[in-house]
């Protein structure tokens, strides 16, 4: 579809319509780029996403707080770069597409499948939520550039391309120091891998877009020059609001703008405030709530819907809140006022440590809209936020594939 006729369709969604008073206030769309997943995703009841679970995205969380379509993640968590590793994240990978398939499959009248912009504009007017897919850790490629044309088969349309620790692709903004891999920005790292390079292309021909959130800076750099699209960070914030090795500076900002592309704000915890006593805290109670259920280490897939988990992090926000909307806000402004209003979106980073005071789980998601409103932002500008900007960045990845 031509980008005009796209336009038409996300501009025909307008603010006003007969609908309640809260959802007339509701943008054209809402669109949350990074929402995580256990690996037993719509495996066990709890996390059967049909029913009102512990989880911080479920439908009707989502429905109830207006949030339309959200960015489930593929996430696999760093290993060894050896034959055993890969398989392992291989295997991992499979049973998350599997979970959002039991998810698709079970519900196919609240949420849909969406692999075009197109898709999920419709999904929405038709009333249903959309799930896109989204790859956290090409790791879990297990270094075979034909299982990026699998995943994409399978409904991937966006390549995080590493998390903490360096992979075969490029050097993290975490590495993993403790086991000697050098130091973000030091001498010893390298950045994009030809691995990583081959990758980014072949994401721009099947039309995937390139995430660099949890990249290096030097591996943003490289991801700039080696694809031929727009790239996006899902869950990212600003350095110079916070710093953070997760956060951007604002020399990335602007070369990830200048080419066109989005920076998802994230409402994650320690990119938005710094609190070590919340920090120690936090660790503390997992530790003792492994050492309860006799295990070796904290497991959140496991543990982190616990009722005694909850219990103490509830004490936990009590002494130290978590960061709140206003903190968000900032970011978001820092990020505007640096890349331009057309080139920053939102993401939670829910149920992967994301959720803030105020947005804590997707029920609130109107929340963020309403501060950003008092924050001054106007309808316009809050439409392109929400999605407008990552539906344009899409459609453009998409026009460039070749395939
Ligand atoms: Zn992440």
């Amino acid at each position: 579809m031509k980008t005009t006729a796209r336009l038409a369709i996300f501009a025909a969604l307008s603010f006003a319509g007969a609908l309640p008073a809260q959802a007339q206030q509701d943008p054209p769309v809402t669109i949350d780029t990074h929402v995580d997943i256990p690996f037993d995703y719509m495996g066990e009841p709890r996390f059967d996403v049909g029913h009102d679970t512990r989880l911080l995205v479920d439908l009707g969380k989502m429905e109830r707080g207006g949030l339309n379509a959200a960015f489930f993640v593929i996430w696999v968590p760093q290993h060894k770069l050896d034959a055993a590793g890969y398989a392992k994240a291989v295997k991992q990978a499979s049973q998350k597409y599997d979970g959002i398939g039991r998810m698709l499959m079970m519900y196919p009248d609240r949420i849909r499948l969406a692999t075009t912009p197109e898709q999920l504009m419709a999904n929405h007017k038709a009333g249903l939520l959309s799930a896109t897919i989204e790859i956290e850790n090409a790791y879990s490629l297990g270094h075979d550039i034909h299982r990026l044309d699998a995943a994409f088969d399978r409904g991937a349309r966006s390549v995080g391309l590493v998390h903490v620790g360096n992979n075969d692709l490029c050097t993290s903004s975490l590495p993993d120091t403790e086991h000697g891999e050098p130091a973000m920005n030091s001498a010893g790292d390298k950045g994009m891998s030809d691995f990583g390079r081959a990758v980014v292309k072949r994401a721009n021909q099947l039309g995937m877009m390139v995430d660099i959130s949890h990249a290096s800076d030097n591996c943003v750099r490289d991801a700039l020059k080696v694809s031929s699209t727009p790239i996006i960070a899902s869950h990212s914030g600003a350095r110079a609001v916070l710093d953070h090795p997760r956060n951007l500076p604002d020399d990335l900002l602007r070369a990830i703008a200048a080419k066109g592309g989005v920076v998802d704000a994230v409402a994650y915890k320690e990119f938005l405030k710094k609190d070590p006593g919340r920090e120690a805290a936090e660790k503390k109670l997992q530790n003792a709530i492994a050492k309860q259920a006799g295990e070796k280490e904290y497991d959140s897939d496991s543990d982190d819907y616990r009722p005694e988990m909850e219990a103490g992090m509830a004490e936990i926000q009590k002494k130290y809140p978590l960061a709140t909307l206003d903190d968000y806000v900032k970011q978001i402004r820092h990020m505007v006022k640096i890349a331009g209003i057309d080139h920053v979106g939102i993401a939670s980073d829910f149920d992967g440590g994301g959720g803030i005071t105020g947005w804590k789980d997707a029920s609130e998601t109107r929340n963020v809209t309403a501060a950003l409103r008092r924050a001054g932002f106007s309808d316009a500008d809050i439409a392109k936020l929400w999605g407008g900007n990552l539906l344009r960045v899409w459609g453009e990845v998409e026009r460039h594939a070749q395939h």
